[in-house]
């Protein structure tokens, strides 16, 4: 199609940083063997996709760098980095427990047949409705804030029991921000009044300790800070208090591999490693530990879903922009890709072409001048309906996405023999308006 050329104005200025660094085209036909066009004229498009096979390549290599270094480790899955149903029970089946972080979430993992025992329940907000019931079914309950020990103690009177507790812990690690709003604090002895509140109580005993100290950690030492931390305060108050810590729970946040905005360097180059992770967490419980040795809880989200998933969208229309760019306008956007606020995902084209590629800009649908997916990009000239990957998508957005003036699209997951399985339909208007009421007076 013929687009008239431009006179551009150099802009000496850096304000065209690029959200790719790769000028050559990235091609991706198929995904495990399933080819691209062949998944959006059976599924529709846009579509995410998720990958089994890189779900389990992904979590035996975790699961492999700690275990090998540490008697006892379990990994909790969490939820909220993608709850689908399908997506949860790959993980059940590779023997993940449950990590909640809601009472939604709660009930979700229990719907899928979880135990209370094999959830562990976090959040800031959890009703006194919510707890209770997580008591009575055994649940891991990880206390915010004061206000939930007496929660607790309260439904400890009600129920006639003692409640087993871990509290979340939360700590200057040398990154920052620092996550405070978590949990007691450590450094200023706020994790250790709350601990000694529970023992005075006499209604709670404690048995684990947690922290969650922030998400995409770059840093491997900040584990090892953390691990410290936690573990001095294990040996404290298993001395002071006789409490007998049965884990220890270090949370999630390790990195994938996604490229955070305002970072130059390939994730190749600074995400830690699987290993790289485990040896921090590992050597530094061994050598702080006093007593018996704790089990370590992983609760792994983004790393291990991150880059098992993929969004295939389809090229709509394109035009060029008054600056000489030219904008292809997608069928997915931020709407579906709430984690491009963040990340300068790695876009795929599904073939070779053969013109020369030009400064492009990638829009979504939406009539919003943010809806862009990436910019000053090289692309060669793209035709309506052809069809362009964006990747790693596995975390966060299949939970955060938003219904905002489309439907959600369907969702598939392709199994290890590369059969693809529709894992959520694509809304309909009957989704949007099933929980809408007229009033009489407007009928
Ligand atoms: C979100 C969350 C996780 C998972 O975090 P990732 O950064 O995705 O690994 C784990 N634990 C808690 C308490 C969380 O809130």
């Amino acid at each position: 199609m013929y687009k008239k050329p431009v006179i551009e104005k150099i802009d000496t200025f850096a304000s065209k940083v690029p959200s790719s660094p790769y000028k050559t085209q990235r091609i991706k036909k198929e995904i495990d063997g399933v080819d691209v066009y062949d998944l959006v004229k059976e599924f529709g498009s846009p579509l995410f996709v998720f990958s089994e096979r890189d779900i389990e390549n992904k979590y035996l290599e975790f699961k492999e760098a700690f275990s090998s270094r540490y008697p006892d480790v379990e990994f909790w899955w969490s939820y909220k980095t993608n709850y689908l149903g399908a997506i949860c029970k790959v993980f059940h089946k590779l023997g993940s427990k449950a990590e909640v972080v809601s009472e939604f979430e709660y009930q979700k993992a229990r719907h899928l047949g979880i135990d209370g025992k094999d959830i562990i329940f976090n959040g800031p907000y959890k009703s006194k409705e919510a707890l209770e019931v997580a008591v009575k079914e055994g649940a891991k309950i990880h206390i915010d804030h004061w206000d939930e020990i007496n929660d607790l103690e309260e439904i400890a009177d009600k129920l006639g029991v003692n409640i087993p507790v871990a509290i979340r812990c939360n700590m200057n690690t040398g990154v920052y921000p620092l996550w405070s709003r978590f949990g007691f604090n450590i450094d200023n002895n706020e994790a250790y009044d709350a601990i000694k509140r529970i023992y005075e109580g006499k209604k709670l005993y404690l048995t684990g300790l947690h922290t969650h100290i922030g998400t995409f950690m770059l840093s491997a030492d900040a584990y090892r800070v953390a691990a410290k931390k936690l573990t001095e305060l294990k040996n404290r108050v298993e001395e002071e208090f006789g409490f007998n810590i049965e884990y220890l729970d270090l949370g999630g946040g390790f990195a994938s591999k996604n490229r955070l905005k305002g970072v130059y360097q390939p994730p190749e180059v600074i995400v830690p490693t699987p290993d790289d992770y485990a040896i921090a967490i590992t050597d530094t419980i061994y050598a702080t530990n006093k007593g018996n040795l704790p089990k370590l809880y992983l609760e792994t989200g983004r790393a291990l879903i991150d880059e098992a998933g993929y969004l295939l969208t389809s090229v709509f229309a394109s035009k060029r922009l008054p600056d000489g760019k030219v904008s292809y306008i997608l069928d997915a956007g931020v709407n579906l890709l709430y984690t491009s606020f963040w990340y300068n995902f790695d876009i795929f084209l599904s073939k070779k072409y053969d013109d020369i590629s030009e400064l492009s800009i990638l829009n979504g649908p939406l009539c919003m001048n943010i809806d862009v997916i990436a910019d000053n990009i090289y692309l060669p000239p793209l035709n309506r309906g052809d069809v362009v990957t964006i990747a790693p998508v596995g975390a966060y957005n299949v939970t955060q996405w938003m219904q905002f003036i489309r439907y959600r699209p369907a969702v598939v997951l392709i199994d290890k023999n590369s059969n693809p399985h529709l894992i959520r339909e694509k809304e309909d208007l009957e989704d949007i308006i099933k929980r809408e009421i007229i009033p009489e007076y407007l009928k």
